[in-house]
């Protein structure tokens, strides 16, 4: 039943087993991550580190929530001296959680924390570099004598941790690349691993090994791809399977920032990679632990898992982003956005209003309709007829049985199980439906799939659901195959929030892979309006953490820290209140400018803390204007947006 990959391909043990990669231990304090040991859930601190009873509490708030290491950010000497100050308290009221210390730019603080925490975070784009966004040309010396001062800066902190039993981790972010490796290898994946391994390197060569790896991006496929290419460089170089810490940075908050967690996390945890998991959410610590634990437990019992048929080798490459291509049906497939097919087959009497919940609204004044950016574009209504004429072209799917007795068919397609398929008197000449389990691999099955107009909606009834689905998907790679498909997954909602993690992650981890034409979120009997318009917004908030359709504001916002100059959380709130309707475009809020500029990466515009009720803004990469007043800042920001052509006013779409 294992599956073998070819080793140029390779960064997990089974595509088709779940099998959590191989690791070796690193001690932190009490707790052991890797190993054969579970996931560790961590996170970090918000508050000032030099707020010592602050950060105390707000650890102690964490820790009942169910983190089991905390980070707190020592940005200079004297909050890395008072780790000690917040560990003794910690210790005083039998508190024994693990502190990681936060570094950035400070090998000094980085070495008096080695010798007072469990743990300390290196980011190897700014340890010994400052980013000056400068493009030099190296020669193969020049680039040598870089890697040489490197290893003179890093070496007492490798020794020192050494000495003190202190476990390290080397933290790759995507945003913060030094500039020798945007140079040498430019904003990539093999550039995120480069940066990694020059660290790793010099810890390997003095010996030490305690260390923990992460590859963190806020663009979840990036993100994939840098963990997998990570892995597989290690087992290429004879390197040691050092442990996992899975992240995705500048998630967002609320549902955006679950969703978008969600499909970086959980994508590498269903291939059994991560050994320790942060969920970052711009919101209260305490929060993010519980999200991290939902996402961790969907593993604890995986590896009984119905049996998914073997697969030689992985048609597609891992590490780089390729959509599947498919043919264009109607508006399916080809270059056209996944689609989103909304449910109805478990609502009785549709009404027109019902149209509300996914999006698409009438407008008694001026009396037409209308919709916004998260109308569905199809309806299911199972043996259901619509009895009105849907609006805004939207097209509506029908069991066949029912379909086939229509007199009146126009924009109303057929759904058919394979064998009312084989069965079937007449198709529609434009679209047709098939319904598949992800298990139907047999090669009947697949000859069926050459037809022209047809489109498949595929579940799997699966507990490894998301590597079952791309089974399928691999099938249809091997075998040349251009049907488009639509992912049918079905959800009982009983915790939202659980909901949310599991949609994401079985359906973003076959996105990130350049899988899928479209979603629907079948109904489940139970399903009110309300949970068919949760199921709706869920399916197109899984598409824009994919990166394939994009139908809403991005905010890249940092979860906060010690170094935060404004209150993140209502700064989003004030940001999102007047911006959440540009489509598409991606926004940046950032609590301090050390960080903040390389972090928000691809954000089209930066909102970030210079100093105390200071902002800077930024277009791209680029500040526009330095030190705005606090209270001015957001006009000024929708002011850079419109000088930019991006901005448009809100219209009122609800009623
Ligand atoms: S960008 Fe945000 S989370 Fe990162 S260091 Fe600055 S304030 Fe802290």
């Amino acid at each position: 039943m294992k599956s073998s990959v070819a080793s140029t391909k390779k960064y997990c043990n089974s595509l088709v087993q779940y099998s959590r990669r191989k690791t070796i231990p690193v001690q932190v304090g009490d707790v052991v991550i890797g190993g054969n040991n579970p996931i560790v859930v961590q996170s970090m601190t918000t508050i000032d580190t030099m707020d010592t009873m602050g950060s105390v509490e707000q650890t102690l708030r964490m820790v009942e929530a169910g983190c089991e290491i905390v980070r707190i950010t020592a940005p200079s000497l004297k909050e890395a001296e008072n780790l000690r100050a917040i560990r003794d308290e910690l210790r005083k009221r039998g508190c024994n959680v693990p502190l990681v210390a936060d570094i950035h730019f400070t090998p000094n603080a980085a070495e008096l924390a080695a010798q007072i925490v469990e743990k300390v975070r290196v980011n190897p784009g700014n340890y010994a570099d400052k980013k000056r966004f400068e493009n030099i040309e190296y020669t193969d010396e020049t680039y040598e004598a870089e890697l040489d001062r490197i290893r003179k800066r890093f070496t007492p902190l490798v020794e020192l941790c050494k000495a003190h039993g202190t476990a390290m981790r080397i933290g790759t972010n995507h945003g913060s690349l030094s500039d020798r490796i945007m140079s040498r290898y430019g904003d990539t994946a093999l550039g995120m691993v480069e940066s990694a391994l020059e660290f790793l390197r010099i810890c390997e060569d003095l010996s030490y090994d305690q260390i923990v790896i992460s590859m963190k991006s806020s663009n979840a496929q990036v993100m994939v791809e840098a963990y997998r290419l990570l892995v597989n460089k290690l087992e290429e170089e004879g390197l040691k399977p050092y442990p996992l810490h899975l992240g995705v940075t500048e998630a967002g908050e609320a549902e955006d920032g679950r969703i978008k967690s969600a499909v970086g996390i959980g994508t590498l945890l269903e291939d059994g990679l991560g050994d320790t998991v942060r969920v970052s959410l711009t919101e209260e610590p305490e929060l993010e632990a519980p999200v991290a634990r939902k996402l961790v437990d969907r593993y604890a019992t995986r590896s009984s898992h119905n049996e998914i048929k073997s697969i030689g080798e992985s048609p597609i490459d891992p590490f780089a982003y390729h959509k599947r291509g498919t043919r264009e049906i109607v508006n399916i497939g080809a270059t056209n956005v996944p689609r989103v097919i909304a449910d109805f087959s478990q609502l009785e009497n549709v009404g027109i209003k019902d149209l509300k919940s996914i999006g698409h609204f009438y407008l008694p004044e001026p009396d037409k309709w209308t919709m916004n950016d998260q109308g569905a574009d199809f309806v299911y209504s199972g043996s259901q007829v619509i009895p009105f004429m849907l609006p805004n072209g939207i097209r509506s799917l029908i069991d066949y049985p029912v379909w086939n007795s229509l007199e009146d068919k126009k924009n109303r397609h057929p759904v058919y199980s394979l064998k009312q398929l084989q069965a079937a008197e007449q198709c529609d000449d434009t679209l047709n439906f098939l319904k598949l389990s992800a298990d139907d691999l047999d090669d009947e099955t697949m000859a069926i799939l050459e037809a022209d107009n047809l489109t498949v909606l595929l579940e799997a009834n699966n507990a490894h659901k998301m590597p079952a689905l791309r089974r399928f998907f691999f099938e249809l790679e091997k075998r040349g195959l251009k049907v488009p498909v639509i992912i049918t997954n079905n959800y009982q909602v009983k915790d939202e929030e659980q909901f949310l993690i599991d949609a994401s992650t079985d359906i973003g981890g076959l996105l990130v892979d350049g899988f899928g034409d479209g979603v629907m979120l079948s109904a489940h009997s139970s399903d009110d309006l309300d949970r068919l318009k949760l199921k709706n917004q869920t399916a197109f908030g899984i598409l824009q953490a994919g990166r394939t359709r994009m139908t809403k504001t991005e905010y890249i916002s940092c979860p906060s820290c010690g170094r935060t100059l404004f209150d993140l959380q209502e700064t989003t709130a004030k940001i999102r209140k007047r911006t959440d309707h540009l489509k598409g475009v991606k926004i940046g809020i950032m609590g301090c400018i050390v960080n903040g500029p390389g972090e928000m990466a691809d954000a089209d515009f930066g909102y970030v803390g210079s100093g105390k009720g200071k902002i800077t803004l930024y277009k791209g990469q680029d500040v526009v204007k330095r030190g705005v007043p606090s209270e001015h800042a957001v006009d000024e920001l929708i002011e850079i947006i419109r000088a930019d052509g991006k901005w448009m006013e809100p219209q009122a779409v609800e009623f």
